[in-house]
């Protein structure tokens, strides 16, 4: 049996879990979660990273950083996670899906500015795959229609476009720890400001609409309600689970790459006969091999291969369900322009094991499997 994803695990785990026991503080922003902060903003030259029980509560945060208000509009592709929409949802706000680029699966950047209305307020790039979306294109129209750009960078940890870290290229950008990414702390998140005019309203936000961080700091003699706000802190716990994993980001991703890599290798001939599809991983951009997909004929042929992989012991899995398409997705939002490709090249995608650790043999295996079944 293969499976589709196992947790990374690097060993140091429980070594650090136990110190944080010692450490005799539980709760969130002791010494792990300021270690995970400080190891994000020196990783990737962000100017602030906090660290948050989930990407969904990041982009939470980020949306009532941005200022969203009932009937502002957020711009984003209907091929995401529900998390990406529902934070905007949730402060009233309406979604307007935009078409994504075949090759990349990302936002179609060509396909944004004639969605801008007198209402957006917001674009969110969602990096899917861990390849970036074509950020200069997106930054450009923000400068110029004044919208904040809020980065899903969920799957997006240790990728690169044009140098630069996800998630740190828009006003904000978001990450994600849970079970099912590169780096993980079983839930987790973490939340990238990108500029300094926001950091006390973050605080503010992220520990119940309260200034106990100016208090904490000796900036107040006591600290006090002062806006609406969450709990938005991981415990202790889940940040010495993360830290670890952090430490070890560079082997993880060369390993994780390493495994891509492969794949791609060893798949390549069927796309040279026309038989699938590959990803395409464009100049500007260095992924982390979040993931590897293949593109199907279509939704008939890839039913069927997941039934023969799944005959062979392995288990695959397709993505996303179009937002737009769902029930929610029809009461919150609308499709601007024409769906070409989200519904389409959805129902084609089919995704392949991928985890720290995967074996080389065990990829040999599957890829045998694939061309067995296009044989
Ligand atoms: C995983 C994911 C999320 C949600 O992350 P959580 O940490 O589970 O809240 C949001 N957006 C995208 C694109 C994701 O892949």
């Amino acid at each position: 049996m293969i499976p589709f994803n196992t947790p990374p695990v690097t060993g140091d785990e429980m070594y650090y879990m136990q110190q944080a026991l010692e450490n005799g503080k539980l709760s969130g922003d002791g010494p792990f979660t300021k270690a995970c902060q400080t190891w994000l903003e020196d990783s990737f030259h962000a100017s602030k990273a906090f660290l948050t029980p989930s990407c969904t509560h990041a982009l939470e945060m980020a949306a009532m950083l941005a200022g969203i208000e009932p009937g502002d509009e957020v711009i984003m592709p209907s091929y995401t996670f529900v998390s990406t929409a529902n934070a905007f949802v949730l402060r009233g706000a309406r979604i307007v899906f935009v078409d994504i680029r075949p090759d990349t699966m990302n936002i179609d950047e060509t396909k944004i500015e004639e969605a801008v209305t007198e209402k957006t307020r917001v674009i969110v790039p969602v990096h899917y795959a861990g390849t970036a979306c074509e950020m200069d294109t997106i930054m450009d129209i923000s400068k110029r229609h004044n919208l904040q750009v809020i980065e899903d960078a969920a799957q997006g940890v240790m990728s690169t476009y044009k140098g630069q870290a996800l998630g740190t290229i828009g006003d904000y950008g978001c990450f994600s720890f849970h079970d099912t990414k590169n780096y993980t702390s079983g839930e987790g998140g973490a939340l990238l400001l990108n500029r300094s005019d926001k950091q006390e309203q973050a605080e503010i936000i992220r520990e119940k609409g309260t200034d106990r961080s100016r208090f904490l700091r000796g900036q107040v003699d006591k600290y006090s309600w002062v806006e609406a706000g969450s709990s938005y802190l991981p415990a202790e716990l889940n940040a010495a689970y993360l830290y670890a994993q952090l430490q070890h980001a560079r082997a993880i991703n060369n390993d994780r790459l390493a495994s891509w890599e492969t794949y791609a290798a060893n798949l390549r001939p069927l796309e040279e006969d026309g038989l699938l599809e590959l990803p395409k991983v464009p100049a500007a951009c260095k992924h982390n091999a979040h993931m590897f997909y293949i593109k199907t004929a279509g939704i008939g042929e890839r039913t069927a291969l997941v039934e023969h992989l799944k005959q062979a012991g392995i288990t695959s899995a397709f993505h996303y369900v179009p937002l737009h398409s769902s029930a929610a997705g029809q009461r919150f939002g609308r499709f601007h322009g024409t769906d070409r490709w989200t519904t389409g090249e959805s129902e084609r995608l089919l995704r392949l094991p991928m985890f720290y650790g995967l074996q080389q043999e065990q990829i040999k295996e599957i890829t045998e499997q694939v061309r067995s079944f296009y044989k």
